[in-house]
């Protein structure tokens, strides 16, 4: 892979462009494919947003949001464009896999590839050109880092800095987790300088949810939680019947799983969820607690050590007993 500042030539303009991310994007992963978007749209090229899947519907305020097209809803077009695509961006991911039934399609495009992600284990042989680095807190602050290194810095406009704001501050839990560096404050003051408007971000992410979703959690904290107190370890598990009965939509369990780190002592919070196609898992852990290393090993996934998610295609009452098995293993680590 070669370093993502070799790119800046290619993108002068006329180019045939595709930007993806990981399936059910978050905050960082819509947030850096649409800054990518205005950045190389400014430039003259020709370029096409597509998701593997279906998204939130608090990220739809975000510029440009109306023009990313869903692959699994229109694949038929997004392979078209695919097909035609000079260059294309994968943003936010560490494996092809994470982009579920694109995959197969991206391994075999002939175009050039370039990856702009941060998580750990990336699997850079499938790429020609890119940046992936852990230390930094979003793939939006590796897109502002990418912009601003370019002979294109001026292009940096609101729209650009609203869609990065967005994943800095997902990413970080509004600057809390320790990832958030001097650099990332600094990335945010320039944004300011250009006019961001925080606080409207913040709203649009976080005080527009349904009345269901406050519902869902109240009962999710009342009826669903377990605290493992000998693993300091909190275990949630959500059915379909939940998923259902309150009309969960994609996005709405999002910031659920930080629920359960905020018990004094805990120190892994695990939160299963039942979808249609699969059980997910997220984890989170406070500290030392790989729980990357778990997701990996344990639970095909994978991610960063104080974030991760994985997945089975066992059922959730399986998943519960494999769960309290595993953490079992690593007693002494959660004294
Ligand atoms: P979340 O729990 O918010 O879905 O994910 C937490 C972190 O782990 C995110 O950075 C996400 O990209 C990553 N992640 C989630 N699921 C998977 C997975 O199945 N595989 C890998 N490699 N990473 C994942
Ligand atoms: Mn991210």
């Amino acid at each position: 892979m070669q370093p993502a500042e070799h790119l800046y030539t290619l993108l002068k303009g006329e180019r045939n462009i595709v930007i993806t991310m990981h399936q059910k994007p978050d905050g960082d992963a819509m947030g850096s494919a649409l800054g990518l978007y205005h950045f190389l749209k400014s430039l003259n090229n020709n370029v096409t947003v597509i998701s593997p899947t279906n998204w939130a519907r608090f990220l739809n305020w975000m510029p440009g949001c109306d023009a990313v097209i869903d692959f699994e809803a229109d694949t038929v077009k997004c392979t078209a464009i695919l097909d035609k695509a000079d260059i294309l961006f994968c943003l936010d991911f560490n494996s092809m896999h994470r982009t579920k039934k694109m995959e197969t399609l991206l391994l075999g495009a002939k175009c050039v590839k370039a990856l702009i992600d941060h998580h750990e284990q990336p699997a850079e042989e499938h790429f020609d050109y890119g940046v992936s680095d852990i230390t930094k807190s979003s793939t939006c602050e590796m897109v502002y880092d990418f912009i601003m290194a370019s002979p294109f810095a001026d292009r940096l406009d609101l729209n650009i800095a609203a869609c990065l704001y967005t994943g800095i501050m997902t990413d970080t839990g509004s600057f809390r987790f320790s990832i958030t560096s001097a650099a990332t404050h600094k990335a945010v003051a320039h944004l300011k300088e250009l006019g961001l408007e925080h606080s409207v971000i913040h709203e649009n992410m976080y005080d527009n949810f349904l009345e269901n979703r406050l519902r869902f959690i109240g009962n999710a904290l009342l009826n669903r939680l377990e605290v493992l107190y000998e693993y300091n370890t909190a275990l949630m598990a959500i059915s379909k019947y939940d998923i259902l009965k309150y009309e969960i939509k994609t996005g709405d369990t999002e910031g659920l799983v930080n629920y359960l780190l905020s018990i004094e002592g805990i120190k892994v919070g695990a939160l299963l969820i039942d979808r249609v196609e699969e059980r997910k898992w997220s984890f989170r852990s406070k500290g030392d607690f790989d729980v990357n290393e778990l997701a990996r090993n344990h639970f095909e996934g994978g991610g960063h050590k104080n974030a991760a998610g994985g997945r089975s295609s066992e059922t959730i009452e399986y998943n519960v007993k494999r769960f309290k098995e595993v953490i079992k293993q690593y007693e002494l680590q959660l004294q």
